[in-house]
């Protein structure tokens, strides 16, 4: 399946979730059985050569499409949550937002010292959740090998601004001009 196919398999949303965003909808390509096997191929292709020992998904599709990557390279996974919803131990980071801040969650000790984790997401845009995660993983002790995204919107500069922060960065589709 073309690099195209798969972008025409994401839907867009105009002006959700307030005017003048392009919400891109990657449900439409979950959807669908072949575009989400070469979608999770394709991440699997860039994940597998960095032998990772754990997957980390960001809520709430991350956790789709990273337990995915995780299936296929025979890894385990880890979700990061919004602050509140894991029910054990956890350790948190707090981050700026457009308006106001929020926190992200992992569970204490399931991300071990010096692991080796590739983290998923499946969308980057400024870049600030993905970078809050990372700097969350990178405070346990480990090595965030790359940050993986479905979907980029390069106008947001999310992906430069991961790797001024020394994090790798790829996604498999971009929308220009979002
Ligand atoms: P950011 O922290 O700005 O990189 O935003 C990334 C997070 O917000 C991801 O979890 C995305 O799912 C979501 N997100 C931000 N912008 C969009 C968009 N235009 N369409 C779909 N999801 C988005």
């Amino acid at each position: 399946m073309s690099t195209d196919s798969l972008s025409a398999l994401i839907r867009t949303i105009p002006d959700f979730p307030k005017p003048g965003i392009q919400f891109r909808d990657v449900t439409t390509l979950l959807a669908d059985g072949a575009g989400l096997a070469e979608l999770v191929e394709r991440m699997a292709a860039i994940a597998r050569p960095l032998e990772p020992d754990l997957i980390v998904g960001i809520e709430a599709r991350g956790f789709i499409l990273g337990a995915a990557l995780a299936l296929a390279l025979g890894k385990g996974f880890v979700p990061v949550r919004k602050a509140g919803k894991l029910p054990g131990k956890t350790v948190g980071i707090d981050y700026v937002l457009e308006y106001g801040t929020d926190r992200l969650e992992l569970h204490e000790g399931q991300v071990p010292q010096g692991a080796r984790v590739v983290l998923v997401d499946d969308l980057i845009a400024t870049g600030g959740t993905a970078l809050a995660a990372a700097q969350l993983l990178r405070e346990q002790g480990a090595s965030v090998l790359m940050a993986l995204f479905a979907v980029d919107l390069p106008d947001l500069g999310g992906k430069k601004a991961l790797e001024a922060d020394g994090v790798t960065a790829a996604a498999i589709v971009a929308f220009e001009g979002d």
